[in-house]
C-alpha cells in the first residue's frame, strides 16, 4: 500500500476534476468533499448530501477512480458516504428540494441517453417524438425526406435557428431512422467543434489522409453546430474535401448552425457555396398550440398528469425556446412529485417566478464589445484599432450602435470606448445601422443574435 496521505490523493483528484469541469459544475459536485478513510484497495469519500453522492457515483466515479489509481494503483473502488446529516426539509427549503429533484430527474434522463459508441447518435431522438407546427414543419419535412431518400433530394441539408429549437433532435432523428431502416449503413454524428479538434489532431499526427478516407466512406455525415469551424482554415479545407467526396458518391450530408451559411464569419467561399448548394431551412420558436402540444406529450411521457390550465399557463409564459419550456415543465413535475398530486395554478406560478420574471436587462460596454467581436470572429482590439478594413468597419459600427441602443452611452463616450473616435463618426455609424436594420434582413438577424448573446452571457454569469 502506497504511503501517500489520503488528503493528498484527494487533492490530486480535485485538481484533475477541476481541469475537466466548468467552475460551476466543479463547485456543485466537489465542494465539501474529502477522503475519510482508506484501506488496502478502496477509499471512502465523504460528500455533503445524498444528491451529490448519487451524482458522483453515477457520473464521475470512473473518472475519479482513474485519477485515484494514478497515485495508488492498488485501489479498486471508491465509496461515497454522506458526511453531514441531511437536514429535515423545512417548508422554506421546498425550492431547494425541487432543484435537487430536478437534477435527479436530469441525471436519470442523462443516464437513459444511450450514446452509440460508433455512430455517436443518441437513440432517444426520433421523428415520432418531434411535435410539428408551423415553426418547424418545413425543417421536419426536409429531414424526413432526407431520411427516406438519403443522398437524393437535398444534399446537403442545412438546418439553422436559435438554441433549443430542436435542430439536434431533428438531425439525430435522421441518423436513427437511416439505421432502423438499414442497420448496415455507415452513419456518423459529430459537431463542428469536435470535428475541428479531430482534424487538428490528425494533422499533427499525420493521419489526416486516414481521417479523410474514413469520413468519405460514410453513408450519412451529420455535423451539428457547424458554425464552430469559422476561422479554422485547415479544418474547412478538409471538410470541403470530405463533402466533395460524399457528394460525388451521392452520400448524404446534414448540418446545423445557429445562422445561415452566409452569416457564418470567416468561412471559405467555396465551402459556403457548397453548404448553400443543397437545401437551406430555418427553424423557429413554436407558436402557442405547438408549445402546448410539446408540453402535453412530455408530461405524458413522464407520466405526470398536469391540468390543462397549468400546461397552458406554461405554454403562454415560456416563449424563449423549447429547452426552456422543458426546464419549466421539469420544475413543475418535480413539484407534483413532492406533493404527490398535480399542483394548482397558484403553486405553479410561484415555482416558475424565476423563469418568468424578466430580469432587468443589464449588461456592460465590455460585454457588448466582446460579444460583437466574438460574433464577427475578430478580436476586441480590432474594434478599437484605426483599421478601415471591411471586416472590422461593420463590426465596429454595430458595436457603436449597440452601446447606444442597449446601454444608452453618450456619443462621445462611445467614441472614446472605440479607440478615441470623433462623436460625429459615432452618430453616423449609429444612424447607418439603425436605418439598415429596418431594411437589411441579414443584418437584422445578426443584431438579434448578438443581442441574444449579450443577455444570455449575462444571465449565465449573473
Ligand atoms: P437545438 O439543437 O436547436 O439547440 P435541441 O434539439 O437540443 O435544440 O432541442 C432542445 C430540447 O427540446 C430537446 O430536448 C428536444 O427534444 C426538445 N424539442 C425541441 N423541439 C421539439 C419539438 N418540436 N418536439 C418535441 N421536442 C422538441
Ligand atoms: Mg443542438
Amino acid at each position: 500500500m502506497s504511503s501517500i496521505p489520503p488528503e493528498d490523493i484527494w487533492k490530486a483528484v480535485l485538481g484533475e476534476m477541476e481541469l475537466s469541469l466548468s467552475r460551476a459544475h466543479f463547485t456543485t459536485w466537489f465542494k465539501n468533499t474529502s477522503i475519510v478513510s482508506r484501506d488496502s484497495n478502496s477509499v471512502t469519500v465523504s460528500v455533503p448530501n445524498g444528491f451529490v453522492k448519487e451524482w458522483l457515483e453515477n457520473k464521475f466515479n470512473r473518472q475519479i477512480l482513474a485519477s485515484v489509481r494514478k497515485l495508488c494503483n492498488e485501489i479498486r473502488e471508491v465509496r461515497y458516504i454522506v458526511g453531514q446529516p441531511k437536514p429535515e426539509p423545512a417548508r422554506q427549503d421546498i425550492s431547494k428540494i425541487i432543484i435537487e429533484k430536478e437534477f435527479q430527474e436530469q441525471s436519470a434522463v442523462d443516464q437513459s441517453q444511450e450514446i452509440d459508441k460508433v455512430t455517436h447518435l443518441n437513440k432517444k431522438y426520433s421523428f415520432d417524438s418531434f411535435i410539428v407546427g408551423s415553426s418547424n414543419e418545413l425543417a421536419f419535412a426536409c429531414a424526413q425526406s432526407v431520411a427516406a431518400n438519403p443522398g437524393k433530394n437535398y444534399n446537403p441539408l442545412f438546418i439553422y435557428g436559435g438554441v433549443g429549437l430542436g435542430k439536434t433532435h431533428l438531425i439525430q432523428s435522421i441518423g436513427n431512422k437511416l439505421l432502423t431502416d438499414v442497420p448496415e449503413r455507415k452513419v456518423l454524428y459529430t459537431s463542428g467543434e469536435k470535428l475541428t479538434s479531430i482534424i487538428v489532431e490528425a494533422i499533427r499526427n499525420r493521419t489526416i489522409e486516414d481521417i479523410k478516407s474514413v469520413y468519405s466512406r460514410l453513408d450519412l455525415l451529420v455535423i451539428d453546430d457547424i458554425q464552430f469551424i469559422a476561422g479554422k482554415d485547415k479544418t474547412q479545407e478538409v471538410v470541403f474535401t470530405i463533402f466533395n467526396e460524399l457528394h460525388n458518391h451521392n452520400k448524404q450530408v446534414v448540418c446545423t448552425s445557429d445562422r445561415p451559411p452566409k452569416a457564418i464569419p470567416a468561412i471559405e467561399e467555396r465551402l459556403q457555396s457548397r453548404l448553400e448548394g443543397g437545401m437551406l431551412v430555418d427553424i423557429n420558436m413554436p407558436d402557442f398550440e405547438t408549445r402546448l402540444a410539446i408540453l402535453k406529450q412530455k408530461s405524458v411521457e413522464r407520466s405526470s398528469p398536469l391540468t390543462d390550465e397549468v400546461l397552458s399557463y406554461i405554454a403562454t409564459h415560456i416563449q424563449k425556446n423549447v429547452r426552456e419550456l422543458e426546464g419549466a415543465l421539469n420544475r413543475v413535475i418535480a413539484l407534483a412529485q413532492i406533493y404527490n398530486r398535480p399542483p394548482d395554478l397558484k403553486e405553479v406560478k410561484n415555482i416558475l417566478t424565476a423563469y418568468l420574471s424578466v430580469p432587468y436587462r443589464k449588461t456592460s460596454p465590455q460585454a457588448i464589445l466582446k460579444t460583437v467581436a466574438d460574433f464577427y470572429n475578430i478580436s476586441s482590439a480590432d474594434l478599437t484599432k484605426r483599421s478601415r478594413k471591411k471586416e472590422v468597419v461593420k463590426p465596429r459600427q454595430v458595436a457603436m450602435f449597440l452601446l447606444r441602443e442597449e446601454i444608452k452611452l453618450s456619443f462621445p463616450e462611445i467614441g472614446q470606448k472605440l479607440g478615441g473616435r470623433d462623436h460625429s463618426t459615432v452618430i453616423h455609424a449609429c444612424e447607418k445601422i439603425k436605418k439598415e436594420e429596418g431594411i437589411d434582413e441579414p443584418l437584422k438577424n445578426e443584431l438579434t443574435m448578438i443581442r441574444q448573446r449579450i443577455y444570455d452571457s449575462f444571465e449565465h454569469s449573473g
